[in-house]
């Protein structure tokens, strides 16, 4: 029988997750089989369950079932523990969960977008499931300074105390504060809403980088209109996602064309 893999979520029609398993599979030479699976919002355990049952090989996980997949799984790695939310998980005599939203920003960061994190202050709005999953990994890479900005400010004081020496910091007191990224976590460019930036903090020389993907959101045209580098969260979401099929297959899929397929799509 195929393996099989799928994505849960909901909603989950819109995931981009089997176009890009599928592309992975190709270029790897390997055999799967990757569906989506919408689970009912207290359906969770119900559907991963019977996923596994019926020989379900893994899972990616997305909104809202991250935290609900850490408490799930029977083992989880560091930085899933780190981030209290799971994005992969690897069904075998055990439920493994892990959390590649880090490392796949920040190889969208270093590796295809040459953007090096050693020594650079980095600002990172919002404090919800995304920030939580990447803060470590920010400190990890190296970063200099990590400030944490967030509409409700105790979310921010929070996730800045678990990831010392990360700092929490108001909207409003980002004023006359350099940065050398600015990474907007926050879901607000869904809504296409704007953030409440001080004038001056976007800047040219600087990279503005927005995990939202495949859209022009308000943070991003007012970051380029400011002279800022620019970029959205599609390679994020390829670079996160070859991280799990590398712990589902053991070997790591190439990400350029399936990127280059994906953003002229
Ligand atoms: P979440 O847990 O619901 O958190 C949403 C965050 O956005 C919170 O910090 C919230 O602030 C903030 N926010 C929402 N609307 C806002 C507004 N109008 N003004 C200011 N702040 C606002 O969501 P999440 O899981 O962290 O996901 C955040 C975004 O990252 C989503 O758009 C998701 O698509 C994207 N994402 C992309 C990738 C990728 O691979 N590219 C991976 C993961 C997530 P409050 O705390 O004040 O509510």
């Amino acid at each position: 029988m195929t393996d099989r893999y799928a994505v849960i979520g909901h909603p989950v029609s819109h995931s981009k997750s089997p176009w890009i398993h599928a592309a992975f599979a190709e270029a790897t030479g390997q055999s799967l089989e990757y569906g989506r699976i919408e689970a009912p919002l207290d359906g969770f355990k119900r559907a991963s369950d019977r996923f596994r049952h019926d020989g379900g090989k893994g899972l990616n996980v997305t909104v809202p079932f991250k935290a609900e997949a850490f408490r799930y799984c029977t083992q989880t790695s560091a930085r899933a523990q780190a981030a209290g939310a799971v994005n992969t998980i690897v069904f075998d005599e055990t439920a493994y969960g892990d959390n590649t939203d880090g490392v796949g920003l920040v190889t969208d960061l270093t590796a295809n977008l040459q953007f090096q994190l050693a020594g650079k202050r980095v600002l990172l709005l919002g404090a919800g499931g995304a920030a939580q999953g990447v803060a470590g990994a920010l400190l990890d890479a190296g970063a200099a300074t990590l400030v944490i900005a967030n509409r409700t400010a105790d979310r921010a004081a929070r996730l800045a105390s678990q990831f010392q020496p990360a700092v929490a910091c108001p909207y409003e007191s980002l004023q006359g504060k350099r940065f050398d990224v600015v990474i907007n976590a926050t879901s607000a460019g869904l809504s296409a809403e704007a953030l409440p930036l001080p004038a001056g903090l976007l800047h040219p020389g600087m990279l503005a980088y927005d995990m939202v993907y495949g859209r022009d959101t308000p943070f991003l045209a007012v970051a380029r209109s400011a002279g800022a580098r620019t970029s959205d969260g599609a390679g994020m979401l390829v670079e996160q996602a070859a991280e799990s099929f590398r712990l589902w297959r053991g070997v790591r899929p190439p990400t350029a064309r399936v990127l280059a397929a994906l953003r002229s799509a």
